[in-house]
């Protein structure tokens, strides 16, 4: 059983990438590490207790022992000894129908429930996020969205190109708008109704996708007062987190409100309240009277939570 190692962290050298002749030799080297994922669930080690993961990076006689030596890959980049990792994505049928396959190097573990139970550090969290957004993007983009010709993979998996028209095609990041809306010495917190089969009662900050043509602070401002009929003034960046189920981006705000009138739009958000800094506390800590909850710790409307309750 393999132990817990280095955090792993790769410099991607994208200008790299569209040397296919070098890319190949990186590929072909007995050095290189492969990380396999299997329906999109990165294999990991775990420490004794479970309570903390790292990436399960397999040599490359291992990659040709389970048979996936000619199998296609994405190049993650070189980690500082210049070593090159790269990402295999199958499908979990293959994993399975294969003895002495990959699944014989299984935990695979589901990417998003690593991300919030944090047991990925930042640095491997990106780059499984990474495979797993290119594997989705390539099962997405296999025929031209301008002609309907098949297109074909290039740069290490980080490109695609119609065979007929040339048009090519990049993996795509969906910028999200989450914003911690204040007013004075309160914040809002909402509960919205995708949340009704948890059983506790979870609630969060908002949030909505950007929209074409739009800025951030007009993302924010379109998004609060849709969802609570808030008019918003200052809008301010705080910091942003990779999402990338499939593959977003969020960027999180906070955003004061000229008013504390709500106006809730039901089909997006069933309950939402102002509370203080101690009532936020007494949620943060689990011990709230109406048993009421925030998200966790590596989410980023926990971040935004935090930043509000220390001032
Ligand atoms: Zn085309």
């Amino acid at each position: 059983m393999p132990t817990l190692g280095s955090v792993k962290s790769l410099d991607r050298v994208s200008h790299k990438r569209a040397d296919a002749d070098w890319l190949a030799a990186q590929a072909a080297s007995d050095a290189s590490r492969t990380l396999l994922l299997v329906d999109l669930k990165p294999a990991i080690v775990s420490n004794a207790e479970q309570t903390q993961a790292q990436l399960r990076w397999l040599p490359h006689a291992k990659i040709a022992a389970l048979g996936l030596a000619d199998w296609p890959r994405h190049f993650m980049g070189l980690d500082p000894a210049q070593v090159p990792h790269f990402a295999i994505a199958i499908t979990e049928h293959r994993a399975i129908a294969t003895p002495g396959g990959p699944f014989s190097v299984r935990p695979y573990v589901d990417l998003r429930t690593l991300a919030v139970q944090g047991q990925l550090t930042p640095e491997e969290l990106s780059i499984a996020g990474a495979a797993r957004a290119l594997t989705e993007w390539h099962s997405n983009c296999r025929c031209c969205g301008h002609c309907g010709s098949a297109t074909d993979t290039k740069d290490g998996g980080w490109r695609r190109k119609c065979f007929a028209c040339g048009k090519e095609f990049f993996p795509r990041t969906d910028p999200v708008v989450i914003m911690l809306v204040t007013h004075g010495d309160r914040c809002l917190i909402s509960h919205e109704p995708r949340f009704k089969d948890i059983q506790l009662r979870m609630f969060s900050t908002l949030a909505g996708f950007l929209e074409p043509g739009e800025d951030i602070e007009h993302a924010v401002r379109r998004e609060v007062m849709e969802e609570v009929g808030l008019d918003i003034g200052e809008v301010r960046y705080q910091e942003s987190q990779p999402w990338p189920f499939p593959h977003s981006l969020m960027l999180g705000c906070r955003a004061e409100a000229k008013t504390m009138d709500l106006k809730l739009d039901p089909a997006e958000i069933e309950e939402a309240r102002w509370v203080d800094r101690a009532e936020l506390a007494i949620i943060l800590e689990g011990r709230h009277p109406e048993h009421l909850t925030l998200p966790g710790k590596h989410a980023i409307a926990y971040k935004l939570l935090r930043a509000f309750l220390e001032g």
